[in-house]
């Protein structure tokens, strides 16, 4: 007998769809124009490989955020979301949101755990990331779903590779 809630169903489907329709039609595969960084990702675990380039500006804001790759669903569909959440961002609203999603995708933390350490504005944002979460059941995919973010991480830090295997 399946005794998950309704909601839960729902919920889990819903946060299927986002990442089936960003892993089909990812956003924003490009290299970002005028780039002021770029640092690849690698995961061996699974084979998926990005390359991340955005554009930040004197004030330390992400003007531009894009990707290239090749890789399982999760990982584009986690980096095609990062894009789209993170331009016009400031670098250090990028930090919190890598670490709210780093520790969603790892189940440190909940959804609206996750929310109420971040600024309300962000709420949206988090809601997308969130369905990422689902990973949590599957350790190898934790992997795919952070590779994008630790390959924006390096890229932010001024190093040029991110590998899942530290
Ligand atoms: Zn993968």
């Amino acid at each position: 007998m399946n005794t998950a809630a309704p909601l839960t169903d729902d919920l889990r489907s819903l946060y299927q769809e986002i990442i089936l329709d960003h892993g089909k039609s990812p956003r924003n595969v490009r290299v970002v124009e005028h780039h002021t960084c770029k640092a690849q990702g690698n995961n061996p675990m699974c084979g998926d490989r990005v390359t991340v380039t955005a554009r930040v500006s004197p004030t330390g804001v992400l003007e531009d955020v894009a990707f290239e790759g090749k890789g399982c669903a999760i990982s584009i569909a986690s980096a095609s979301m990062m894009s789209e959440a993170l331009a016009g961002r400031t670098v250090s609203t990028a930090q919190q949101l890598f670490s709210a999603v780093h520790d969603l995708c790892t189940g440190k933390t909940d959804t609206d755990q996750a929310k109420a350490a971040l600024s309300p504005d962000l709420g949206d944002s988090l809601d997308k990331l969130a369905s990422l979460s689902g990973v949590r059941q599957f350790p190898v995919r934790v992997k795919c779903a952070t590779l994008p973010w630790h390959a924006l991480m390096s890229c932010l830090d001024g190093k040029n590779q991110a590998t899942t295997e530290k």
